[in-house]
C-alpha cells in the first residue's frame, strides 16, 4: 500500500488530521522503553484507495535543538518511508520562518509533496492560504482538519498524487482484455463484431455490462480472452433491440469506461467527418486507447487518397492521439480483419506502460534541455524531474518551481516528446505540472 506521510511544524494540527484521515481516535501507545521507537502505521483510505498513514508523532520527541532541526530529523524519516508527503501549515498563524526553511528543504526532495494549510475556518484562513503559493510547494489544499472542511477536495487532490494503484487483476495473465468497438451507425460494426467472432470460441453470449445500454461477449483466441462491451452494434446482435440505433453518446460513453482499447469503426468510402471526431474525443477524454478500424476497404476506389485524407484529418483534428494506428479492413469480406487485434494488442501494451524513473528522468532531463521552459511573469520555470504516477493511460508528473504555470504549447511539446521517445502513437497522455521541490 502507499505510504503517506503527514509533516509539518508542531501545533499545526498533524494529530487531528492524521485522525481525521485514519476516521477514528487512536491512542499513540508509547513503545516498550528502550527498544528503539518503531514508527506505527494505520491504514486509511485516501481518495478512494487504501494507504498506510504514518504515524510521525512520536519522531517529534527527538533532539529538540531548534524546530527546523527536529521537524528535519522527524521529516527525514518519514519522506524516505513515504510515496507522498502530506506538508501541514497552519493558515490561521501564516508561514514562519521554520514553514519556509523546511519547504525549502522539502522542493528538494524526490517524493511528492501535497501542501495542507489547515485551521482555514472562518475568516483569514484564506488569506493565509493564499500566503502559502510562497512556499514553491503548488497550489495549496485548503482545509479544517478539526472541522472536517476541505477534507473531500484534499482526498481527490491526494489521490492524484499517489502511485499507480496495484490493480491485482493487471497481473493475472487470464484476464481478458477489454475492447469497446464504437463507430457512427453504418460504419459496420456489427459486421466486424461477426467477422471478429466468426472463428472464435464464445465464452459467454451476450451479458449486461456494466453500465445501462452496455452488452458484453467474451471469446478467446490464440492471444487471450477478449471481453468487448459494446453498444448499438451488439444489441442488434443479440436481438436486444430491433429499433434503428441512433449514435448513442451515453452508450458510447459507458461501453469507454469499460473498455482499455476503443476500435472506432469508420466507414472509408464515406472518410472521418465530425461525428467520428467527436466519438474519438470522447475516447481520449475517457483516457482509452485508440485503433482505427478503416473499414468497407473493399468498396473503395481511389485507396491512396482515401488513406491520404484520413492522414490529415487525423493530423489537423486529432492531434492529442498522434500515431493512432489505423488497420484498413473490410469486415464484409474479412480481408484484414487479422491485423486488428494484433494492433488493438500492441496498442494496450503501450497503454499500460510504465516507465522506470531513470528512464524517464533521462528523457526529461534531455526534453528540458532542448526547449528550455519559458518564462512566467518574467521568472523562469525551473523544470526538476518528472515521475510516472500512473498508467492506463501514461501519466507524467513534472516538478519545479513553477511548473504549475507551464503554458499550454510547453506542455503538449513534453507529452509528444514523450510520445515519441517512448513509442506510445494513439495512446492519450496525461501531463501534470507542479509546482516546488
Ligand atoms: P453498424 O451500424 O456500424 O453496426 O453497421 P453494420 O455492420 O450494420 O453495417 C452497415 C452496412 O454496411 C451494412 O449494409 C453492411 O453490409 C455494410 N458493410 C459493413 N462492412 C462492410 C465492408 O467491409 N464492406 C462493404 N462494402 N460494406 C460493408
Amino acid at each position: 500500500l502507499p505510504r503517506i506521510a503527514i509533516i509539518g511544524r508542531p501545533n499545526v494540527g498533524k494529530s487531528t488530521l492524521f485522525n481525521r484521515l485514519a476516521g477514528r481516535k487512536l491512542a499513540i501507545v508509547d513503545d516498550t522503553p528502550g527498544v528503539t521507537r518503531d514508527r506505527k502505521e494505520v491504514e486509511a483510505r485516501l481518495g478512494g484507495r487504501a494507504v498506510l498513514l504514518l504515524d510521525t508523532a512520536g519522531l517529534e520527541e527527538a533532539p529538540p535543538d531548534t524546530v527546523a532541526g527536529r521537524m528535519r530529523a522527524s521529516s527525514e524519516v518519514a519522506i524516505r518511508q513515504a510515496d507522498l508527503v502530506l506538508f501541514v501549515i497552519d493558515a490561521r498563524t501564516g508561514l514562519t520562518p521554520s514553514d519556509r526553511a523546511f519547504a525549502a528543504w522539502l522542493r528538494r526532495q524526490p517524493t511528492p509533496v501535497l501542501l495542507v494549510a489547515n485551521k482555514t475556518e472562518g475568516r483569514g484562513g484564506g488569506m493565509a492560504a493564499m500566503e502559502a503559493y510562497e512556499l514553491g510547494l503548488g497550489d495549496p489544499v485548503a482545509i479544517s482538519a478539526e472541522h472536517g472542511e476541505g477534507i473531500a477536495d484534499l482526498h481527490t487532490t491526494a489521490a492524484e498524487l499517489l502511485p499507480e494503484e496495484e490493480d491485482p487483476e493487471a497481473r493475472d495473465r487470464d484476464r481478458p482484455l477489454r475492447l469497446a468497438i464504437v463507430g457512427r451507425p453504418n460504419a459496420g460494426k456489427s459486421t466486424l463484431l461477426n467477422a471478429l467472432l466468426g472463428e472464435e470460441r464464445m465464452i459467454t453470449g451476450p451479458e449486461p455490462g456494466l453500465t445501462r445500454d452496455a452488452v458484453a461477449v467474451q471469446w478467446e483466441d490464440d492471444e487471450g480472452k477478449v471481453r468487448l462491451v459494446d453498444t448499438a452494434g451488439m444489441r442488434k446482435k443479440a436481438r436486444i433491440s430491433e429499433s434503428l440505433e441512433q449514435m448513442s453518446v451515453g452508450a458510447t460513453i459507458g461501453a469507454l469506461k469499460e473498455a482499455e482499447v476503443a476500435v472506432l469503426v469508420l466507414d472509408a468510402t464515406l472518410g472521418m467527418d465530425e461525428q467520428d471526431l467527436r466519438i474519438a474525443r470522447l475516447a481520449e477524454r475517457e483516457g482509452r486507447a485508440v485503433v482505427i478500424a478503416y473499414n468497407k476497404w473493399d468498396a473503395v476506389e481511389d485507396r491512396a487518397a482515401a488513406r491520404q485524407v484520413l492522414e490529415d484529418t487525423l493530423q489537423t483534428s486529432l492531434a492529442q492521439l498522434k500515431g493512432i494506428a489505423v488497420v484498413a479492413l473490410s469486415a464484409m469480406t474479412g480481408r484484414g480483419v487479422d491485423k486488428l487485434m494484433p494492433t488493438v494488442r500492441r496498442t494496450i501494451e503501450r497503454w499500460n506502460r510504465r516507465i522506470p524513473t531513470g528512464e524517464l528522468n533521462r528523457w526529461f532531463e534531455g526534453a528540458v534541455a532542448k526547449h528550455t521552459p519559458p518564462l512566467a511573469d518574467g521568472r523562469r520555470i525551473k523544470l526538476r524531474y518528472a515521475t510516472m504516477p500512473k498508467a492506463r493511460p501514461p501519466t507524467i508528473a513534472v516538478f519545479g518551481p513553477r511548473a504549475e504555470d507551464l503554458p499550454e504549447d510547453y506542455r503538449r511539446y513534453l507529452v509528444n516528446s514523450f510520445r515519441d521517445t517512448f513509442d506510445m502513437p494513439g495512446v492519450p497522455i496525461r501531463l501534470h505540472a507542479r509546482g516546488g521541490k
